[in-house]
């Protein structure tokens, strides 16, 4: 086999061979030259190939290639970017290298997904993303990092919406030689596998691996011919499938995944669980040191004191469980190694659910892992409640449980121009600061002119780029006329603009606005002070409540009476999120308290000068000031339609008397300056203190360090 990025080196003139590097290193995503520079190389290209640069670089002409070769311009711009990777690439960064102890044995990080790059489907939302986030901030501050996953041969779904809008999933196979993804190769340029029991079966995974600045992620698939059909399938969709396929998925992830890293021949020191769906991985390495001739109970206590686990919901449905006799059929064989009875081993995972006992990831997670964490304030406090059966003998705020708040990596989620104005205002080495909150004092240099053109100037790109989808759908035949009004075709781009994008599940109640209709239309239609809504989202391909909501908010958007006012804008991915986040007005979020652990798209709104109006739920309970955008306090007793009608009148009510008058009152220059305060102070609280940095830092500090350490001393 061949490494294919010798293929596409080859194509390109020693003069800009490198290209071929910057092209298989996500480092290019969050970085602004180096985007702007694949832009450079071949912009048409560059669009039609959905901003990917393997595939630009594979389908580029030799002629073109020739071309650029000899540009001055780009050639000055190649070599500042070279310039600038080589140093990333090289021990630029300090803070790990002195707040980390060894930088010989990194983080081994497990997720179910990654969301990197808009052109790299192995995610699907915000878990992904936050991971993907996580590795890119490990490279920015040198933190050793690897991350764990798989290749989905056929990603996520796109979304289409049909006419009677009941969301359908089109799938569509993941071609590898079109992405940055490598596979790992061993000396005599064999792909390396591991193998595993699943069952009874033995089941191969070829590895690859892609490259994330500093940081690696290597990813499993099982999609190999030596594999039974339904083995093959494993890796091909996340979270597809039935129960069956799902524990074998969640085996293959975490026992596969430690085995893995041991191929890739790495030593971890510290080992950090995203999720419960990988929490197999504490079984594996407990394994390894009873292989060794450990006792069980020595061997639980050194893995336990070098895992971190982070959990990330408080709906109960969210964690999954499986019962008792799937446990048994595929792990028979395996507790045998472990030296564990049947019952002890099931006691590992148990907790009582509404059926019965059952064997539950997180419970089993949080028994091996010595630093344990949900991701906000209150979904620590949450947690706690939620966890507290595990520690029964504990008062309920002593459940060894905290929170690490999370963030958004702020290069990933702010356009070029918002950072050519922060370096303006703020300094050359803004990006190497920005988690500090004295450099926010300075924010205020800023002439609000100057931020309001900024952001006039992100809304107009947002719009363009929801016309020219809409047109495009249209040419292909996707969608009929009454859809191009619901995608977005009338929105004025002088209106107030509020953003609503997520998943659809139903605890985030999408339906909240149209409690009433006649209210709500009113609002719309404002004659001074019109309102538009921006909706997006995908539901979960096994949520026909969540489908239902999407129709619902779908079908009240084709009501002629709504006039085009709220527009729906088809498969929400990370590209569409970066054009809603960066060019709305408002983003709102309306959760069922406590339901959203943290939320972290509206940290990314904010980082780009556009306030949160939302529930007091996830980081907004910790992150609203009073100033930095708008909160309403929920109803949490009472039943669920009275909490409804009750947050709805508050939202209403925010609208029409605070959020659309400040929004629509002008100086005489036309900038609203009452507005642009709230847009400043929504990016002071939001850069330094929601952002990936500070969050990792604290991973680093408070669980990284100590458990590293316990490696050290544990000989492990
Ligand atoms: C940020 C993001 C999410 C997560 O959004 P929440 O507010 O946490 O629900 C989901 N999907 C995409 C594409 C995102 O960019």
């Amino acid at each position: 086999m061949e490494d294919p990025i010798t293929f596409v080196r080859e194509k390109l003139p020693p003069r800009i061979e490198r290209l071929a590097d910057l092209a298989y290193n996500l480092w290019w995503s969050w970085h602004q030259d180096a985007r702007d520079l694949f832009k450079m190389f071949d912009y048409p290209l560059w669009r039609s190939t959905g901003h990917n640069p393997v595939r630009m670089l594979l389908e580029v002409s030799p002629e073109r290639i020739q071309e650029v070769a000899r540009d001055p311009l780009f050639l000055r711009q190649y070599d500042a970017v070279i310039l600038a990777f080589d140093r990333d690439m090289g021990n630029g960064h300090l803070w790990a290298r002195q707040n980390y102890p060894d930088p010989t044995r990194p983080v081994a990080y497990f997720s179910a997904e990654f969301g990197i790059h808009f052109s790299l489907p192995i995610y699907s939302g915000g878990l992904g993303i936050l991971a993907g986030d996580h590795a890119k901030e490990a490279s920015d501050i040198g933190l050793p990092l690897v991350g764990v996953g798989f290749l989905y041969s056929q990603g996520y779904f796109r979304q289409h919406i049909p006419p009677h809008g009941w969301q359908e999933a089109v799938y569509s196979p993941l071609r590898i030689e079109e992405t940055p993804i490598r596979p790992v190769l061993d000396p005599e340029g064999r792909q390396v596998r591991v193998q595993m029991s699943l069952g009874g079966r033995l089941v191969q995974m070829a590895l690859w691996w892609v490259q994330v600045g500093r940081a690696q992620i290597c990813l499993m698939d099982t999609n190999l011919p030596e594999n039974e059909p339904w083995d093959r399938m494993l890796t091909s969709r996340l979270y597809g499938g039935d129960r069956e396929t799902r524990i074998s998925q969640e085996i293959v992830l975490g026992i596969g995944g430690v085995r893995a890293v041991r191929a890739l021949g790495l030593d971890p020191a510290v080992w950090h669980l995203n999720e419960g769906h990988c929490a197999f991985l504490v079984l594996e390495r407990v394994r390894e040191l009873v292989a060794r001739g450990w006792s069980f109970d020595r061997a639980a206590d050194a893995v336990r004191e070098t895992t971190v686990f982070t959990t990330h919901t408080p709906v109960p449905a969210g964690h999954d469980v499986f019962d008792f006799p799937m446990v048994e059929k595929y792990f028979h064989d395996y507790r045998e190694q472990l030296g564990l009875t049947r019952e002890e081993f099931l006691e590992l995972g148990r907790t009582n659910g509404p059926t019965g006992p059952e064997f539950n990831m997180t419970a089993l997670a949080l028994r091996f892992s010595a630093y344990r964490n949900g991701v906000s304030r209150l979904h620590g406090e949450v947690s706690r409640q939620m966890w507290h059966v595990l520690w029964p003998d504990r008062p309920v705020e002593e459940v060894p449980l905290f929170h690490i708040t999370n963030g958004v990596h702020v290069p990933s989620w702010i356009p070029g121009p918002l950072n050519r104005l922060f370096r303006k205002y703020l300094g050359r080495d803004w990006l190497e600061r920005y988690d500090d909150p004295n450099l926010w004092e300075r924010l205020d240099d800023i002439p609000d002119e100057e931020l309001w053109a900024f952001h006039e100037d992100q809304k107009r790109k947002m719009m363009a780029f929801i016309r020219e989808r809409a047109r495009q759908r249209r040419i292909s035949g996707e969608m009929d006329p009454d859809q191009v009004l619901v995608a977005g075709a009338f929105l004025d781009p002088e209106a107030l603009t509020i953003g609503f994008a997520r998943r659809f599940a139903t605890y985030k109640r999408a339906t909240l606005l149209f409690q009433d209709p006649d209210r709500l239309k009113r609002i719309l239609h404002n004659p001074y002070r019109p309102v538009q809504f921006i909706f997006a989202g995908k539901a979960h391909p096994a949520d026909d409540a969540g489908k239902y909501l999407l129709q619902q908010v779908y079908t009240f958007a084709k009501d002629p009476a709504v006039g085009g006012r709220i527009a729906f804008i088809e498969d929400y991915d990370m590209h569409v999120a970066r054009y809603l986040v960066q060019g709305v007005d408002v983003w709102l979020n309306t959760p069922r308290r406590p339901m959203e652990a943290s939320g972290t798209s509206g940290q990314k709104a904010a980082l780009n000068g556009v306030p949160h109006l939302s529930i007091l739920d996830g980081w907004w309970d910790e992150g609203y000031n009073g100033v930095n955008g708008w909160a309403i306090a929920p109803l949490e007793e009472g039943a669920p339609a009275d909490q409804d009608a009750h947050d709805a009148a508050e939202l209403y009510r925010l609208l029409e008397e605070e959020v659309a008058p400040l929004f629509y009152h002008r100086d005489p220059d036309g900038v609203p300056r009452g507005w642009v305060r709230v847009m400043k102070e929504a990016i002071r609280t939001a850069v330094p203190y929601f952002c990936t940095r500070r969050m990792l830092k604290e991973y680093t500090t408070h669980c990284y360090v100590p458990a590293a350490r316990a490696a050290q001393e544990w000989g492990i």
